[in-house]
Protein backbone atom coordinates (compact mmCIF):
# COMPACT_ATOMS: atom_id res chain seq x y z
CA UNK A 1 0.00 0.00 0.00
CA UNK A 2 1.21 3.53 -0.77
CA UNK A 3 -0.79 5.72 0.82
CA UNK A 4 -1.35 9.35 -0.53
CA UNK A 5 -3.10 12.71 0.31
CA UNK A 6 -5.25 14.53 -2.14
CA UNK A 7 -6.91 17.72 -1.87
CA UNK A 8 -10.43 17.29 -3.32
CA UNK A 9 -13.55 18.48 -3.89
CA UNK A 10 -17.10 17.74 -3.50
CA UNK A 11 -19.94 20.43 -5.51
CA UNK A 12 -23.68 19.28 -4.31
CA UNK A 13 -25.74 20.16 -7.02
CA UNK A 14 -28.84 20.45 -5.65
CA UNK A 15 -27.58 23.42 -3.77
CA UNK A 16 -26.27 25.13 -6.78
CA UNK A 17 -27.83 28.70 -7.60
CA UNK A 18 -26.78 29.26 -11.31
CA UNK A 19 -25.59 32.48 -9.97
CA UNK A 20 -21.82 32.32 -11.40
CA UNK A 21 -20.26 34.46 -8.20
CA UNK A 22 -17.53 31.03 -8.61
CA UNK A 23 -16.76 32.13 -11.90
CA UNK A 24 -16.24 36.01 -11.19
CA UNK A 25 -14.43 35.43 -8.36
CA UNK A 26 -11.88 33.12 -10.08
CA UNK A 27 -12.25 35.46 -13.03
CA UNK A 28 -11.15 38.19 -11.28
CA UNK A 29 -8.20 36.59 -9.27
CA UNK A 30 -6.95 35.07 -11.96
CA UNK A 31 -7.57 35.09 -16.08
CA UNK A 32 -8.28 38.95 -16.09
CA UNK A 33 -5.28 39.25 -17.98
CA UNK A 34 -4.56 39.71 -21.70
CA UNK A 35 -4.95 36.32 -23.75
CA UNK A 36 -7.19 35.32 -20.84
CA UNK A 37 -10.02 36.57 -21.33
CA UNK A 38 -12.11 34.05 -23.33
CA UNK A 39 -10.41 31.52 -20.08
CA UNK A 40 -13.23 30.65 -17.10
CA UNK A 41 -11.15 28.26 -14.92
CA UNK A 42 -14.59 27.80 -13.34
CA UNK A 43 -17.38 27.63 -15.17
CA UNK A 44 -21.50 26.89 -14.93
CA UNK A 45 -22.98 25.03 -17.41
CA UNK A 46 -26.90 24.65 -17.61
CA UNK A 47 -27.40 20.53 -18.24
CA UNK A 48 -29.01 19.58 -20.41
CA UNK A 49 -26.77 22.08 -22.17
CA UNK A 50 -23.86 22.15 -24.50
CA UNK A 51 -21.32 23.57 -21.97
CA UNK A 52 -18.26 25.36 -22.63
CA UNK A 53 -16.38 25.32 -24.47
CA UNK A 54 -19.20 23.70 -26.97
CA UNK A 55 -20.09 19.97 -26.80
CA UNK A 56 -16.99 18.97 -24.67
CA UNK A 57 -18.31 16.12 -23.47
CA UNK A 58 -17.91 14.69 -27.14
CA UNK A 59 -14.46 12.51 -26.75
CA UNK A 60 -15.37 11.53 -30.87
CA UNK A 61 -14.82 14.95 -31.84
CA UNK A 62 -12.27 16.29 -29.36
CA UNK A 63 -10.50 13.01 -28.72
CA UNK A 64 -9.60 13.74 -24.98
CA UNK A 65 -8.64 11.32 -22.26
CA UNK A 66 -7.52 7.56 -22.02
CA UNK A 67 -8.92 4.85 -23.65
CA UNK A 68 -7.91 1.01 -23.06
CA UNK A 69 -6.86 -0.98 -25.34
CA UNK A 70 -6.00 -4.60 -24.16
CA UNK A 71 -4.18 -3.76 -20.69
CA UNK A 72 -2.93 -0.88 -21.72
CA UNK A 73 -4.33 2.86 -21.48
CA UNK A 74 -3.36 5.32 -24.16
CA UNK A 75 -4.22 9.33 -24.67
CA UNK A 76 -7.11 9.67 -27.37
CA UNK A 77 -5.25 12.71 -28.73
CA UNK A 78 -1.83 11.37 -29.49
CA UNK A 79 0.19 8.28 -29.65
CA UNK A 80 3.43 7.44 -29.99
CA UNK A 81 3.02 7.75 -33.68
CA UNK A 82 1.28 10.95 -34.18
CA UNK A 83 3.28 13.04 -31.12
CA UNK A 84 5.67 15.27 -33.31
CA UNK A 85 2.83 15.75 -36.26
CA UNK A 86 0.21 16.81 -33.53
CA UNK A 87 3.12 18.95 -32.18
CA UNK A 88 2.69 21.59 -35.14
CA UNK A 89 -1.14 20.96 -36.21
CA UNK A 90 -3.64 18.81 -33.62
CA UNK A 91 -6.96 18.52 -35.67
CA UNK A 92 -9.12 17.95 -32.37
CA UNK A 93 -8.43 21.37 -30.66
CA UNK A 94 -11.29 23.43 -29.90
CA UNK A 95 -11.14 26.74 -31.88
CA UNK A 96 -11.84 29.97 -30.61
CA UNK A 97 -15.23 29.53 -31.88
CA UNK A 98 -16.11 26.26 -29.77
CA UNK A 99 -15.08 28.79 -26.64
CA UNK A 100 -16.37 32.06 -27.29
CA UNK A 101 -15.14 35.53 -29.04
CA UNK A 102 -14.37 37.72 -26.02
CA UNK A 103 -15.75 41.04 -26.17
CA UNK A 104 -16.30 43.91 -23.93
CA UNK A 105 -18.15 47.34 -24.69
CA UNK A 106 -17.15 51.09 -26.11
CA UNK A 107 -17.63 52.14 -22.86
CA UNK A 108 -15.82 55.47 -23.56
CA UNK A 109 -18.45 56.46 -26.37
CA UNK A 110 -21.29 57.12 -23.57
CA UNK A 111 -18.86 59.66 -22.01
CA UNK A 112 -17.31 60.82 -25.28
CA UNK A 113 -19.51 61.25 -27.30
CA UNK A 114 -20.78 64.57 -29.26
CA UNK A 115 -24.23 66.26 -28.26
CA UNK A 116 -26.68 64.61 -30.67
CA UNK A 117 -30.22 64.03 -30.54
CA UNK A 118 -30.33 59.72 -29.97
CA UNK A 119 -28.85 58.62 -26.67
CA UNK A 120 -24.95 57.43 -27.94
CA UNK A 121 -24.59 53.69 -27.40
CA UNK A 122 -21.55 51.37 -26.43
CA UNK A 123 -20.86 48.53 -29.22
CA UNK A 124 -19.50 45.33 -28.36
CA UNK A 125 -15.57 45.32 -29.44
CA UNK A 126 -13.99 42.44 -30.15
CA UNK A 127 -11.31 41.50 -27.24
CA UNK A 128 -8.80 40.15 -29.60
CA UNK A 129 -9.24 41.87 -32.77
CA UNK A 130 -10.19 45.54 -31.34
CA UNK A 131 -12.83 45.65 -33.84
CA UNK A 132 -16.54 46.26 -33.44
CA UNK A 133 -18.28 42.86 -33.51
CA UNK A 134 -21.52 40.58 -33.05
CA UNK A 135 -21.41 38.66 -29.92
CA UNK A 136 -22.65 35.16 -31.05
CA UNK A 137 -21.58 33.00 -28.35
CA UNK A 138 -20.84 33.00 -24.54
CA UNK A 139 -19.40 30.51 -22.00
CA UNK A 140 -22.91 31.06 -20.70
CA UNK A 141 -24.37 31.27 -23.47
CA UNK A 142 -27.18 28.67 -22.87
CA UNK A 143 -27.80 29.70 -19.24
CA UNK A 144 -31.14 28.62 -18.06
CA UNK A 145 -32.31 27.12 -21.54
CA UNK A 146 -32.50 23.34 -20.40
CA UNK A 147 -35.60 22.82 -22.65
CA UNK A 148 -34.02 24.81 -25.49
CA UNK A 149 -34.25 22.70 -28.97
CA UNK A 150 -30.61 24.66 -29.61
CA UNK A 151 -28.75 24.07 -26.89
CA UNK A 152 -30.30 21.64 -24.42
CA UNK A 153 -31.26 18.99 -27.49
CA UNK A 154 -27.51 19.01 -28.57
CA UNK A 155 -26.09 17.58 -25.31
CA UNK A 156 -23.61 14.84 -25.63
CA UNK A 157 -25.10 12.98 -22.81
CA UNK A 158 -28.70 12.54 -24.47
CA UNK A 159 -26.79 9.79 -26.96
CA UNK A 160 -27.65 7.57 -24.16
CA UNK A 161 -31.42 8.12 -23.80
CA UNK A 162 -33.72 6.29 -26.67
CA UNK A 163 -35.83 8.89 -28.76
CA UNK A 164 -39.52 8.20 -26.58
CA UNK A 165 -36.58 8.89 -23.52
CA UNK A 166 -35.17 12.49 -24.68
CA UNK A 167 -39.58 12.71 -26.16
CA UNK A 168 -40.10 12.78 -22.30
CA UNK A 169 -37.23 14.76 -21.22
CA UNK A 170 -38.02 17.74 -23.22
CA UNK A 171 -41.87 17.18 -22.63
CA UNK A 172 -43.42 20.42 -21.31
CA UNK A 173 -44.67 19.70 -18.28
CA UNK A 174 -41.84 17.15 -17.50
CA UNK A 175 -39.00 20.19 -18.37
CA UNK A 176 -36.05 19.99 -15.52
CA UNK A 177 -32.58 21.67 -15.66
CA UNK A 178 -29.31 22.00 -13.17
CA UNK A 179 -26.44 23.83 -12.75
CA UNK A 180 -23.02 22.36 -13.46
CA UNK A 181 -20.30 23.80 -11.89
CA UNK A 182 -17.18 23.21 -13.25
CA UNK A 183 -13.17 23.32 -12.65
CA UNK A 184 -9.55 21.50 -13.42
CA UNK A 185 -10.88 17.90 -11.07
CA UNK A 186 -6.94 17.46 -10.24
CA UNK A 187 -7.24 14.36 -11.65
CA UNK A 188 -4.92 11.20 -10.44
CA UNK A 189 -4.31 10.30 -13.83
CA UNK A 190 -4.31 13.21 -15.37
CA UNK A 191 -3.89 13.43 -19.03
CA UNK A 192 -3.04 16.69 -19.50
CA UNK A 193 0.37 15.67 -17.47
CA UNK A 194 0.84 12.41 -19.78
CA UNK A 195 0.56 14.59 -22.81
CA UNK A 196 2.83 17.59 -22.48
CA UNK A 197 6.24 16.83 -24.65
CA UNK A 198 7.76 19.21 -22.53
CA UNK A 199 7.23 17.68 -18.70
CA UNK A 200 6.04 21.23 -18.01
CA UNK A 201 2.77 19.99 -16.04
CA UNK A 202 3.27 18.49 -12.82
CA UNK A 203 1.23 16.97 -9.83
CA UNK A 204 2.26 18.28 -6.49
CA UNK A 205 3.25 15.38 -4.00
CA UNK A 206 2.23 17.01 -0.88
CA UNK A 207 -1.57 17.72 -2.03
CA UNK A 208 -1.90 16.44 -5.43
CA UNK A 209 -2.43 19.84 -6.93
CA UNK A 210 -2.15 19.89 -11.22
CA UNK A 211 0.21 23.13 -12.25
CA UNK A 212 1.72 24.18 -15.32
CA UNK A 213 4.81 25.44 -15.19
CA UNK A 214 4.82 28.59 -17.33
CA UNK A 215 8.94 28.64 -17.44
CA UNK A 216 9.02 25.35 -19.34
CA UNK A 217 5.55 25.12 -21.20
CA UNK A 218 6.10 26.15 -24.78
CA UNK A 219 2.66 26.39 -25.94
CA UNK A 220 2.52 22.85 -28.03
CA UNK A 221 -0.97 22.68 -26.31
CA UNK A 222 -1.00 18.87 -26.10
CA UNK A 223 -2.76 19.09 -22.29
CA UNK A 224 -5.44 21.28 -23.88
CA UNK A 225 -6.01 18.55 -26.79
CA UNK A 226 -5.63 15.58 -23.95
CA UNK A 227 -7.80 16.78 -20.90
CA UNK A 228 -11.09 15.61 -21.64
CA UNK A 229 -12.84 18.05 -19.11
CA UNK A 230 -11.60 21.07 -21.76
CA UNK A 231 -9.73 22.51 -18.71
CA UNK A 232 -6.20 23.41 -19.69
CA UNK A 233 -6.36 26.57 -21.79
CA UNK A 234 -3.73 28.12 -24.37
CA UNK A 235 -3.41 32.16 -23.65
CA UNK A 236 -2.39 33.63 -27.60
CA UNK A 237 -0.94 36.51 -25.77
CA UNK A 238 1.33 34.55 -23.56
CA UNK A 239 2.06 31.45 -26.26
CA UNK A 240 1.68 29.10 -22.73
CA UNK A 241 -1.21 27.15 -21.71
CA UNK A 242 -2.65 27.77 -18.48
CA UNK A 243 -5.42 25.88 -16.31
CA UNK A 244 -7.12 25.86 -12.22
CA UNK A 245 -4.20 26.14 -9.72
CA UNK A 246 -6.60 25.09 -6.73
CA UNK A 247 -5.75 28.79 -5.83
CA UNK A 248 -2.49 27.08 -4.47
CA UNK A 249 -1.31 30.20 -2.38
CA UNK A 250 -4.55 30.62 -0.66
CA UNK A 251 -4.24 27.09 0.12
CA UNK A 252 -1.21 27.30 1.89
CA UNK A 253 -2.04 30.31 3.88
CA UNK A 254 -4.95 28.24 5.00
CA UNK A 255 -7.72 29.69 3.09
CA UNK A 256 -10.22 28.24 0.77
CA UNK A 257 -9.62 28.75 -2.82
CA UNK A 258 -12.13 31.57 -4.18
CA UNK A 259 -14.32 30.12 -5.85
CA UNK A 260 -14.93 27.93 -2.79
CA UNK A 261 -14.98 31.34 -0.98
CA UNK A 262 -17.06 33.45 -2.70
CA UNK A 263 -19.87 30.70 -3.23
CA UNK A 264 -23.31 31.77 -2.03
CA UNK A 265 -24.93 28.70 -2.27
CA UNK A 266 -22.17 26.48 -0.10
CA UNK A 267 -22.39 24.29 -2.90
CA UNK A 268 -18.52 23.42 -2.21
CA UNK A 269 -16.67 21.27 0.11
CA UNK A 270 -12.74 20.87 0.24
CA UNK A 271 -11.17 18.37 2.22
CA UNK A 272 -8.49 15.67 2.22
CA UNK A 273 -8.79 11.93 0.75
CA UNK A 274 -6.47 9.14 1.53
CA UNK A 275 -5.62 6.84 -1.64
CA UNK A 276 -4.04 3.88 -2.36
CA UNK A 277 -1.39 5.07 -5.41
CA UNK A 278 -1.33 1.03 -5.89
CA UNK A 279 -4.12 0.91 -7.08
CA UNK A 280 -4.27 4.16 -9.27
CA UNK A 281 -3.86 2.21 -12.60
CA UNK A 282 -6.78 -0.34 -11.75
CA UNK A 283 -9.10 2.06 -10.87
CA UNK A 284 -7.85 4.24 -14.59
CA UNK A 285 -8.56 0.75 -16.60
CA UNK A 286 -11.42 -0.72 -14.67
CA UNK A 287 -13.80 -2.19 -16.88
CA UNK A 288 -17.06 0.24 -17.62
CA UNK A 289 -19.40 -0.20 -15.85
CA UNK A 290 -17.69 -0.33 -12.73
CA UNK A 291 -15.23 2.73 -12.92
CA UNK A 292 -16.97 4.15 -9.85
CA UNK A 293 -16.25 1.45 -7.80
CA UNK A 294 -13.02 1.06 -8.58
CA UNK A 295 -12.15 4.55 -7.99
CA UNK A 296 -13.99 4.17 -4.66
CA UNK A 297 -11.63 1.31 -3.97
CA UNK A 298 -9.07 3.09 -3.96
CA UNK A 299 -9.47 5.02 -1.19
CA UNK A 300 -8.62 4.76 2.16
CA UNK A 301 -10.23 4.82 5.76
CA UNK A 302 -8.29 7.25 7.70
CA UNK A 303 -9.65 5.90 10.77
CA UNK A 304 -8.59 2.39 10.51
CA UNK A 305 -4.93 1.64 12.31
CA UNK A 306 -3.77 -0.52 9.52
CA UNK A 307 -3.98 2.54 7.43
CA UNK A 308 -2.86 5.24 9.82
CA UNK A 309 0.22 3.11 10.34
CA UNK A 310 1.00 2.86 6.60
CA UNK A 311 0.56 6.37 6.14
CA UNK A 312 3.16 7.28 9.26
CA UNK A 313 5.51 5.15 7.45
CA UNK A 314 4.82 6.61 3.76
CA UNK A 315 5.48 9.96 5.42
CA UNK A 316 1.87 11.37 5.65
CA UNK A 317 1.96 14.17 8.37
CA UNK A 318 -0.28 13.66 11.58
CA UNK A 319 -1.81 16.80 10.61
CA UNK A 320 -2.75 15.40 7.59
CA UNK A 321 -4.04 12.04 9.22
CA UNK A 322 -6.24 14.51 11.36
CA UNK A 323 -7.86 16.31 8.31
CA UNK A 324 -8.49 13.65 6.20
CA UNK A 325 -10.75 12.21 9.57
CA UNK A 326 -12.42 16.09 9.78
CA UNK A 327 -12.92 16.36 5.96
CA UNK A 328 -16.02 16.22 4.51
CA UNK A 329 -15.31 14.94 1.29
CA UNK A 330 -14.39 11.80 2.71
CA UNK A 331 -17.87 12.01 4.09
CA UNK A 332 -19.48 12.48 1.15
CA UNK A 333 -17.32 10.34 -1.15
CA UNK A 334 -16.29 7.36 0.56
CA UNK A 335 -18.52 6.63 4.07
CA UNK A 336 -21.44 8.32 2.73
CA UNK A 337 -21.26 7.43 -1.20
CA UNK A 338 -23.10 10.73 -2.32
CA UNK A 339 -20.84 12.34 -4.20
CA UNK A 340 -19.72 10.74 -7.66
CA UNK A 341 -17.01 11.57 -10.37
CA UNK A 342 -18.02 13.43 -13.64
CA UNK A 343 -17.39 11.30 -16.68
CA UNK A 344 -14.98 8.15 -15.13
CA UNK A 345 -15.54 7.19 -18.39
CA UNK A 346 -12.44 9.36 -19.41
CA UNK A 347 -10.35 7.54 -16.81
CA UNK A 348 -8.47 10.36 -15.29
CA UNK A 349 -9.86 9.59 -12.53
CA UNK A 350 -11.13 12.58 -10.89
CA UNK A 351 -10.51 14.13 -7.98
CA UNK A 352 -13.92 16.86 -8.20
CA UNK A 353 -17.07 14.84 -6.96
CA UNK A 354 -21.04 15.76 -7.42
CA UNK A 355 -23.75 15.33 -5.38
CA UNK A 356 -26.32 14.39 -8.23
CA UNK A 357 -29.33 16.27 -8.39
CA UNK A 358 -32.21 15.00 -6.67
CA UNK A 359 -34.31 18.66 -8.03
CA UNK A 360 -37.42 19.68 -6.35
CA UNK A 361 -39.74 16.44 -6.44
CA UNK A 362 -43.12 15.79 -7.22
CA UNK A 363 -43.54 13.21 -4.54
CA UNK A 364 -41.58 12.26 -1.37
CA UNK A 365 -40.78 8.49 -2.32
CA UNK A 366 -37.28 8.97 -3.87
CA UNK A 367 -38.07 9.42 -7.52
CA UNK A 368 -35.72 11.87 -9.00
CA UNK A 369 -36.54 14.80 -11.36
CA UNK A 370 -34.03 14.46 -13.60
CA UNK A 371 -33.94 11.36 -16.03
CA UNK A 372 -31.57 8.61 -14.46
CA UNK A 373 -29.78 7.31 -17.73
CA UNK A 374 -28.72 11.05 -17.97
CA UNK A 375 -27.59 11.04 -14.59
CA UNK A 376 -25.58 7.98 -15.22
CA UNK A 377 -24.05 9.77 -18.44
CA UNK A 378 -22.46 12.14 -16.22
CA UNK A 379 -21.97 10.51 -12.89
CA UNK A 380 -22.63 6.84 -13.12
CA UNK A 381 -19.38 5.73 -16.23
CA UNK A 382 -22.13 3.50 -17.77
CA UNK A 383 -23.16 2.14 -14.29
CA UNK A 384 -26.68 3.16 -12.80
CA UNK A 385 -26.34 1.76 -9.22
CA UNK A 386 -24.17 4.05 -7.78
CA UNK A 387 -26.40 7.24 -9.01
CA UNK A 388 -29.65 5.26 -7.83
CA UNK A 389 -28.03 4.93 -4.45
CA UNK A 390 -27.03 8.44 -4.21
CA UNK A 391 -30.23 9.62 -5.27
CA UNK A 392 -32.27 7.43 -2.51
CA UNK A 393 -30.09 8.59 -0.20
CA UNK A 394 -31.00 12.19 -0.61
CA UNK A 395 -34.63 11.09 -1.15
CA UNK A 396 -34.16 9.22 2.45
CA UNK A 397 -32.76 12.30 4.11
CA UNK A 398 -35.35 15.04 2.48
CA UNK A 399 -38.22 12.42 3.19
CA UNK A 400 -36.87 12.05 6.96
CA UNK A 401 -36.26 16.73 7.28
CA UNK A 402 -39.55 16.96 6.09
CA UNK A 403 -41.58 14.49 8.54
CA UNK A 404 -39.31 16.72 11.20
CA UNK A 405 -40.38 19.88 10.10
CA UNK A 406 -43.58 19.96 8.07
CA UNK A 407 -45.06 16.39 8.97
CA UNK A 408 -46.45 15.31 5.84
CA UNK A 409 -44.35 12.61 5.62
CA UNK A 410 -45.15 9.70 8.01
CA UNK A 411 -42.62 7.72 9.59
CA UNK A 412 -43.33 4.49 8.29
CA UNK A 413 -42.35 5.66 4.67
CA UNK A 414 -39.04 7.54 6.41
CA UNK A 415 -38.50 4.09 7.81
CA UNK A 416 -38.62 2.32 4.15
CA UNK A 417 -36.71 5.18 2.37
CA UNK A 418 -34.04 4.98 5.27
CA UNK A 419 -34.00 1.25 4.80
CA UNK A 420 -34.00 0.91 0.94
CA UNK A 421 -30.97 3.78 1.08
CA UNK A 422 -28.89 1.78 3.97
CA UNK A 423 -29.09 4.90 6.09
CA UNK A 424 -29.48 4.97 9.72
CA UNK A 425 -31.48 7.76 11.26
CA UNK A 426 -28.01 9.68 12.61
CA UNK A 427 -26.39 9.08 9.17
CA UNK A 428 -28.93 11.24 7.65
CA UNK A 429 -28.92 14.12 10.43
CA UNK A 430 -24.95 14.27 10.11
CA UNK A 431 -25.87 14.58 5.98
CA UNK A 432 -28.51 16.96 6.43
CA UNK A 433 -26.14 18.75 8.89
CA UNK A 434 -23.31 18.76 6.66
CA UNK A 435 -25.43 19.67 3.76
CA UNK A 436 -27.54 22.70 5.55
CA UNK A 437 -26.03 24.23 8.70
CA UNK A 438 -22.15 23.45 8.10
CA UNK A 439 -20.09 26.34 8.54
CA UNK A 440 -17.07 27.33 6.33
CA UNK A 441 -14.83 25.56 8.63
CA UNK A 442 -16.74 22.58 8.31
CA UNK A 443 -16.90 22.80 4.35
CA UNK A 444 -13.02 23.86 4.13
CA UNK A 445 -10.96 21.56 6.05
CA UNK A 446 -7.04 22.94 4.05
CA UNK A 447 -4.58 20.98 6.73
CA UNK A 448 -1.52 23.17 7.99
CA UNK A 449 1.15 20.76 6.14
CA UNK A 450 0.30 21.77 3.14
CA UNK A 451 1.95 25.66 4.23
CA UNK A 452 4.52 23.85 5.84
CA UNK A 453 5.74 22.14 3.13
CA UNK A 454 5.27 25.03 0.99
CA UNK A 455 7.59 27.20 2.97
CA UNK A 456 9.78 24.07 3.03
CA UNK A 457 10.07 23.74 -0.58
CA UNK A 458 10.37 27.65 -0.96
CA UNK A 459 13.60 27.73 1.28
CA UNK A 460 15.39 24.73 -0.83
CA UNK A 461 14.39 26.88 -4.17
CA UNK A 462 12.52 23.68 -5.53
CA UNK A 463 9.66 23.27 -7.14
FE1 LIG B 1 -5.49 17.78 -16.29
FE2 LIG B 1 -7.92 18.12 -17.26
FE3 LIG B 1 -7.58 16.46 -15.17
FE4 LIG B 1 -7.32 19.11 -14.85
S1 LIG B 1 -9.19 18.02 -15.42
S2 LIG B 1 -5.89 17.52 -14.09
S3 LIG B 1 -6.46 19.78 -16.81
S4 LIG B 1 -6.76 16.18 -17.25
FE1 LIG C 1 -10.09 29.56 -10.11
FE2 LIG C 1 -9.01 29.05 -7.73
FE3 LIG C 1 -11.48 28.16 -8.32
FE4 LIG C 1 -9.32 27.07 -9.54
S1 LIG C 1 -9.82 26.96 -7.36
S2 LIG C 1 -11.26 27.68 -10.52
S3 LIG C 1 -7.96 28.87 -9.70
S4 LIG C 1 -10.82 30.30 -8.12
FE1 LIG D 1 -23.31 30.17 -7.50
FE2 LIG D 1 -21.95 28.46 -5.93
FE3 LIG D 1 -23.39 27.52 -7.97
FE4 LIG D 1 -21.12 28.86 -8.42
S1 LIG D 1 -21.29 26.85 -7.40
S2 LIG D 1 -23.06 29.13 -9.49
S3 LIG D 1 -21.18 30.40 -6.77
S4 LIG D 1 -24.17 28.61 -6.16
Amino acid sequence: MDVRAQLSMVFHLDKCLGCHTCSVACKNVWTDRRGAEYMWWNNVETKPGTGFPTQWEDQDAYRGGWERTGDSLQLRSTGRARVVANIFHHPHLPTIDDYYEPWTYEYERLFTAPQQDDQPTARPISLITGKPMVPEAGPNWDDDLGGSPVYAEHDPNLAALTEIERRELFAIERLVFFYLPRTCNHCLNPACVAACPSGAIYKRGEDGIVLIDQSRCRGWRSCVAACPYKKSFYNWASGKSEKCILCFPRIESGQAPACFHACPGRVRYLGVLLYDADRIRPAASANAGSLVDAQRSMLLDPFDPAVIAEAARCGIAPSTLDAARRSPVDRFVRQWKLALPLHPEFRTVPMLFYVPPLSPSVAHDGEARVSVKYLTSLFGGGDEAPVRYALRKEAAVRASRRAATVGDVDRATVDRLLSDAECSDAEADAIYRMTTLATAGDRFVVPPTFREQAVEMLHEGGR
